[in-house]
């Protein structure tokens, strides 16, 4: 008998369209396969109703003849920051626990529209900040990786810690992830599974708790490239109800891709070498490289000289923008409401945002604030803004000589949980090399390069130019079919 669980995305939805086998099965099986993983706390809460619900449409679908839809059949994770309709979303905040939307994202539903079906909602850091998934209310997530003779709980990155580790734990065979600042590239690098972060606007932010909302994007997590591109062409589109979705046409990303890169140029940024970067890294970008000009890139240096100030600027940006959007919970409108005996309103919210709030979110509360307060903005906000449109303009010179950027998606490979708590410097170092395209607004992906010594999984990380999602997808599955790589955590959970 076949194991479900084994399969990705595009497996699924053929074989349940050629009658193979029903989307109700497959359904049954990730259910119990989540039930069993409880030690992964991947999931923050399950729903496998919601699963079977949409396999058995896919099943009475199939039986008339009618069209099944991109994802048809294929159970996949949410992460729990698409508010889903009468299900609990959280961000994994204490302050959101409870709060159940009368409305749903506008990614979900398209995907629900596609055919697919929820296993749950997933864990992540709290409202989307953070790098290892420690910082959120309802525990951490544990990767399913470990490192070779040691069992010693390590991170699956984050903030779509729930998401990486569901998928590389083949717990679900793809996730939805989101990306402020490497949220969906550096989580997927640490678990050996594939992330893109599309183009600024590609998928509508509208439903989703928001961060920082100009660097905020969804996307899809899954263990191949094709899978990805299935994906995301059931996740993007333009939406009305969110003002910076792009109004553009959905290109057929899985029916275009092409492995063959003759023609395309790749740069190599000389300023991503950078101090503290694991040798295992470096060597994995020079056979990154290699894979490239074997698919028929040729390989060009090229220079990006405001990488070093993308991740200061970041970290004045996204807590002002957080600051912002986090005034909403007040104890007024959503889930928790602190109202301690003979309190006046703004004891109130007081009481409630110091509760509900963990420290990372006050950390980034108070950031932003002070950068954005009126002795200061000048200072900050307005010089860190002036750095994000340097970095831009770095990658539109760089798009004179290069069609698409090879980097690594993170400066190591994932950590134990709990050696970096104590240092958020080296915690947001973790961003380094992704933060750049978040800053432009640009494509990027990550794929699976290899493990390291340690047998830990490394990514390589493709950059491409604005809309052009095609080219990053291509060049990663020209990656993909070199490095083959098919290794999967041991199963311990
Ligand atoms: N790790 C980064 C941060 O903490 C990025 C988070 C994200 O992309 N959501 O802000």
């Amino acid at each position: 008998m076949t194991d479900f669980t084994q399969l990705g995305v595009k497996d699924i939805r053929d074989g349940v369209a050629s009658g193979d086998f029903t989307a109700r099965e497959v359904a049954e099986s990730f259910n119990a396969a989540v039930d069993a993983a409880s030690a992964l706390n991947a999931f923050i809460v399950a729903t496998p109703d919601h699963a079977l619900a949409a396999a058995e449409a896919v099943d009475a679908k199939r039986a008339k003849g009618e069209e099944l839809g991109a994802m048809g059949g294929v159970p996949i994770g949410m992460k729990d920051l698409f508010a889903t309709h009468g299900v609990q979303t959280t961000a994994a905040s204490h302050i959101l626990e409870g709060f159940s939307p009368q409305y749903e994202s506008t990614v979900s539903q398209k995907l629900w529209d596609a055919g697919a079906g929820m296993l749950g909602k997933l864990n992540l850091d709290q409202f989307a900040m953070g790098s290892s998934n420690e910082t959120s209310y309802f525990g951490n997530v544990v990767s399913p990786w470990q490192k070779a003779g040691s069992n010693a709980a390590m991170s699956p990155g984050g903030s779509s810690g729930g998401s990486s580790s569901a998928v590389a734990a083949r717990i679900a065979p793809a996730a939805t992830g989101t990306d402020t600042g490497g949220s969906i590239r550096q989580p997927a690098a640490f678990t050996g599974i594939c992330g893109i972060k599309p183009t600024y606007g590609r998928c509508s932010r509208w439903g989703v708790v928001a961060f920082a909302s100009s660097l905020d994007q969804p996307g899809p997590m899954a263990r191949s490239v094709e899978d990805c591109a299935i994906m995301l062409g059931a996740m993007a589109g333009h939406d009305p109800k969110d003002a910076t979705s792009l109004n553009r046409d959905v290109p057929d990303w899985e029916g275009a891709l092409s492995a063959d890169l003759k023609g395309k140029r790749i740069g190599i940024p000389k300023e991503y070498r950078m101090d503290g970067t694991d040798s295992a890294i470096l060597d994995s970008w020079e056979q990154g490289k290699a894979m490239l000009k074997d698919a028929g890139a040729e390989i060009v240096d090229v220079s990006l000289p405001h990488t070093k100030y993308a991740l200061p600027a970041y970290y004045i940006i996204a807590p002002a923008e957080a600051s912002s959007n986090l005034a909403r919970y007040d104890g007024v409108r959503y889930g928790l409401c602190d109202l301690p005996e003979g309190a006046g309103l703004q004891d109130m919210y007081a009481a409630t945002r110091a509760e509900g709030f963990g420290d990372e979110v006050k950390r980034r509360i108070l950031i932003g604030t002070y950068v954005l307060s009126a002795g200061f903005y000048d200072a900050y906000y307005t010089q860190a803004q002036k750095v994000r449109a340097l970095v831009a303009r770095d990658f539109d010179r760089a798009w004179e000589d290069c069609d698409l950027i090879l980097a690594p998606t993170t400066p190591t490979a994932s950590f134990p949980l709990g050696s970096l708590n104590d240092d958020p410097l080296t915690m947001y170092l973790n961003d380094v090399f992704a933060v750049p395209a978040s800053l432009a607004g640009l494509p990027a992906m990550s794929v699976p390069a290899g493990l390291n010594p340690d047998g830990l999984p490394l990514g390589l990380q493709l950059v491409g130019k604005a809309f052009d999602e095609q080219g990053v997808l291509d060049a990663g599955l020209a990656i993909q079919q070199r490095a083959g790589f098919e290794a999967a955590p041991e199963k311990w959970w």
